[in-house]
């Protein structure tokens, strides 16, 4: 399906020792962010899809893939993102 949602352990350009969002030890376990190209972290992940918009830009991904284009960079980080990540990291 589409490679981004492929565990990247064993691509050497994905495997970050820290994640490009939150800084943190990725012990080896990356995968790419869907709203833009950096390498995060599988928390991190779980953080982004609980975004009110993962679904517009997996929606996004999709359609570009379907033209043939395998290097969309994502719609981009939302404004609202960082606000947004602390508040799960406080829930959990
Ligand atoms: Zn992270």
């Amino acid at each position: 399906m589409i490679n981004r949602f492929i565990l990247n352990d064993v691509k050497s350009n994905m495997n970050v020792k820290n994640c490009n969002r939150c800084s943190g030890e990725t012990k080896g376990k990356t995968i790419l962010s869907i709203f833009n190209e950096q390498v995060i972290c599988l928390e991190c992940k779980e953080t982004e899809k609980k975004h009110p918009k993962y679904d517009s830009a997996v929606q996004a991904e999709y359609e570009q893939v379907k033209k043939g284009n395998y290097n969309f960079e994502g719609i981009g980080l939302p404004d609202d993102y960082d606000n947004f990540m602390k508040s799960i990291k406080q829930k959990i």
